[in-house]
């Protein structure tokens, strides 16, 4: 191993056993012979399915397509890029001449896929449980941090959500008018909260849709006018 390999595995909180699957994970398609493009592949897998748990575990009360997006947003390249720059991983990176000279060590897919490279490498070299792990320790901050969560609410649960704290009366939809013909129907809806004087509107061409714009509009004017009688 290099030194900067071993100063890698100390970063992430691992020892190899098989020094050769490490080396492996580091090594980009663009070199020529074994590259890491299985690992990769494999480790995508292993990566989503510990979060899918994780947020499962931690947030019971989140719906399927909440988790979905919540887990999409912890596994995206962004992410895993942003990760893999924490660990210094684009120090340890082997790519070959081309890659090398137009920086690729820097480039956040080859971070990313790397990245997931290394996870499957961790799993082949010391089992599910260690790596599961390492994965939430490293996830950990990013999977219960509250901001995340709240951004994964749609406007109408979140309008609902800010009216039933502050003990208001829940929004009330009403479809105004379908225009359109049968296959292209547009949706004019209107919301309303009874002891507010704020009305929105919105159009879509399904009804839920329009509601949500018409929800979303009215959470940000009455957060306006919340804080304006706040402050
Ligand atoms: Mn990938």
């Amino acid at each position: 191993m290099t030194n900067d390999e071993k100063a890698l595995c100390k970063r992430l909180g691992y020892t190899f056993h098989d020094k050769k699957i490490l080396h492996r994970a580091l090594t980009h398609r663009s070199v020529s012979g074994p590259n890491n493009e299985r690992l990769e592949f494999l480790g995508d897998s292993i990566l989503n399915f510990i979060i899918a748990e994780a947020v499962c575990d931690y947030f019971p009360a989140l719906h399927e397509g909440e988790l979905s997006r919540l887990r999409a947003n912890l596994v995206k390249g962004v992410t895993l890029a942003k990760l893999a720059r924490e660990f210094k991983l684009g120090e340890c990176l082997i790519l070959g001449v081309g890659e090398l000279k137009s920086g690729g060590f820097q480039r956040e897919s080859i971070l990313a896929d790397s990245f997931e490279a290394i996870i499957a490498a961790i799993y082949i070299d010391g089992g599910l449980e260690i790596c599961r792990e390492l994965v939430l320790r490293w996830f950990e901050k990013r999977i219960t941090d509250p901001k995340a969560i709240e951004k994964l609410k749609d406007p109408k649960t979140a309008l609902q959500e800010y009216l039933q704290a502050r003990k208001m009366a829940l929004p009330e939809y009403t479809i105004l008018k379908v225009a359109g013909e049968a296959h292209a129907q547009i949706f004019h809806v209107e919301c309303i909260v009874p002891g507010t004087d704020i009305v929105t509107k919105s159009s879509d061409t399904t009804r839920r849709k329009a509601e949500q714009g018409a929800a979303k509009e009215f959470l940000k004017l009455l957060e306006s006018s919340m804080a304006e009688q706040n402050g």
